[in-house]
Parts: structure tokens; sequence; C-alpha cells
């Protein structure tokens, strides 16, 4: 059976309502503004504060301050280094850990889950791509397997895949078992971590949903707290940590569990099986190292390629410039840019498989 993998990244999210990189600290400001993020006000202020500190170093330096994935790995480089404008070790702690809440709950409040005609429903465009990961996989005259890769942290592809009834697997220890592989290569929202061990630990969305949606049972949208539920589970006898097990882009590997690596190596793995290769909302930021070693290792041997289509609204060429950089001679023949949305491509994605020759 061939296989089609997804790589997804906030392009893709960008149309169930969460914001891109580049506009995620206006969205922030805004829900501190108006109140929407009150249990955690303190976190957004002290990032606010951090982020002026870093105009200070700006004027000597190119960091970007206005792109959230730029400013975490600022934040995180700096815990590694011990040096923050006017900051001691453990408010730099403090920093990262705050710039983390902010992160989740601008994520968590932008979109929600609404009850409608009795069943609940995530944000549409991830039904709909649920409905697609059906097609492919039981409905297409040539069934096909599918694995998704993403950047996202949020839930927008975990509550589309669950509420179609197809179980997400996260692949976070060796053990293969049963659902659609979701590779989550940044983390999670409702991934906690052992306090004591490190190791990662999801939050079944069954839980997420039953504490939420039990409190509310009108047409009206509700958010979801997966870390709520953090301190309802426990690992090595010991309460999950606070923080969800979420990585930037500029990855300090020794920081993160084992748990995570066997994410990446089973994401190389889907990559070195796959046939046909969508590659939707995700610009190929030049930070992004690892990605680029991701895909020279995972695809290392191309020989059962036959499609790598970029999906991406951007029309400057940038973003088909970057991927072509990227790929070998081998999926080079292989490639095409489509300029269009995440909407749009679930259609025309779904057309190529209608016939025999999918
Ligand atoms: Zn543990």
């Amino acid at each position: 059976m061939g296989k089609v993998v997804f790589i997804l990244g906030a392009g893709a999210s960008k149309e169930a309502g969460a914001p891109l990189m580049g506009e995620f600290l206006d969205v922030a400001a805004q829900m501190l503004a108006t109140g929407a993020v009150e249990p955690v006000a303190s976190a957004f202020t002290n990032v606010f504060r951090g982020i002026s500190a870093l105009q200070v170093v700006h004027s000597k330096s190119q960091l970007d301050l206005v792109n959230i994935e730029a400013i975490f790995s600022a934040f995180e480089m700096a815990r590694t280094l011990e040096r923050f404008p006017g900051r001691d070790a453990s408010e730099i702690e403090k920093l990262v850990s705050d710039l983390k809440t902010l992160i989740v709950w601008t994520l968590q409040n932008s979109f929600g889950v609404r009850h409608r005609e009795n069943r609940l429903h995530g944000p549409d465009i991830y039904s709909r791509f649920a409905d697609l990961v059906l097609h492919l996989r039981d409905r297409s005259p040539l069934r096909k397997d599918v694995g998704v890769i993403t950047f996202n942290y949020d839930l927008g592809l975990d509550l589309g895949l669950g509420f179609a009834g197809l179980k997400p697997n996260y692949h976070l220890d060796s053990n293969d078992g049963q659902g659609i592989p979701l590779l989550k290569l940044h983390g999670s929202l409702n991934w906690g971590a052992c306090a004591k061990c490190g190791q990662i630990v999801p939050i079944g969305l069954a839980d997420v949903l039953n504490r939420n949606s039990l409190l509310r049972m009108s047409t009206e949208e509700f958010f979801l707290n997966p870390s709520g539920e953090f301190q309802r589970h426990t690992h090595c006898g010991v309460q999950l940590s606070q923080e969800p097990a979420i990585v930037p882009p500029t990855w300090n590997k020794e920081d993160y569990h084992r748990s995570i690596a066997a994410v990446w190596r089973r994401a190389a793995g889907e990559l070195a099986a796959a046939e046909d290769i969508f590659v939707i909302g995700y610009s190929l930021p030049r930070t992004d190292e690892f990605f680029r070693y991701l895909f020279a290792l995972g695809s290392a041997g191309d020989s059962l390629l036959r499609r790598f289509w970029v999906i991406n609204p951007d029309a400057s060429g940038s973003v088909n410039d970057r991927f072509q950089t990227l790929l070998g001679p081998g999926a080079i023949a292989r490639y095409q840019y489509l300029q269009m949305n995440f909407s749009q491509a679930i259609g025309v994605i779904q057309n190529l498989y209608r016939t025999s020759e999918g």
C-alpha cells in the first residue's frame, strides 16, 4: 500500500484561527489587553518586558523581535548562556517558563470546540482534512497509508482526526500501535512531562474534553485547557510538570527527553516510505535547520517518491526558492509548487486520488 505523508505548518492552523509566527505577539498583546488571559496576565506582562529588554541587544545584532519562534529561541539560548539584559539565572528561567505560558494560552484561546447537532466539532478546516485522510485510507480506489508530520503545537489536527473517529498515534515510544501517525515534531499543548525523569506523557483528548465540555452545553465555542489536566496525571509517582512539552525550533537537544527523539525517528521513517509528500502552510524558515536534516536523512533513498508538492499561498517566490534549494536531484523531478491555501489544497488532493492512477 502506498504511503501519503502530509507535512503541516503554521499556515495550516491559520485557517483554523491560530496566529502565524509573525503576528503571534500582536494577538497575544490583544488578548492581554482585553482580559482574555486574565489568569496568566503576569506571565504575558513579564514576556513583553523581556522583549523590550532585548531591544537593547537588538541595536547590536540581527534578532527578529516580532517573530515568536525567534523570541522563543533567543530566550532558550539566554537560559543556556545564563545571560540576559538585567536578569539573573532564576529570572531567565522564569522568563522561558512565562513565554511558554504565553504561547500556550494564545494558542488555546485562538480556537476551540463547539457543540453542534449533539456532537462536538473542532475547527472546520481540520474536519475537512480528516475527511481527506478517511478518503485516502478507506475510499480511494488504491487505498493509501497516511502519516501526518506537523510543527504546530495546537490541537486542531488532533481534534479533527479524533472527531472523525481516527485515533491519532503520537509515537512517543517505540511501540508501534494503531492509529494515524501524528508526529508533532515540536511538541504539543497536551503533552505533559514527568517532573522526575522527563518522559513525555500525552493527555488523551477525551480527558481534556470531558472536563471542559461537561461545563457547557450551549452552542458557544469553548476553549480547551489541556495543561490544566497535568496535575491529575502522574509519572514516577509524581505529578507532571505544569509546562507542556513544547520545543523551540532551534532546539537544545539535551533539554528534551528521548521520547521526542522517538517522534523524530518515526517522522524520518514516514518520509523514507512516502510515495507522495504534501507540504502545506510550512515556509521552511531559514532557522529551521532541524527540518533540513530530517528531510535529507529521512529521504536518503528517494526511489519511492512520486510527488513532492509544496502548497503555500506565498506568491513572492521565496518559499518556492527555499524548497528548491533543499531538494536533491531525485526529489526535484517530482517537485511542484502550488500557490494556494489549505482549503483549496484539500479539494485538489482529493481529486488526485479519485481514480486508480492516484
Ligand atoms: Zn517519570
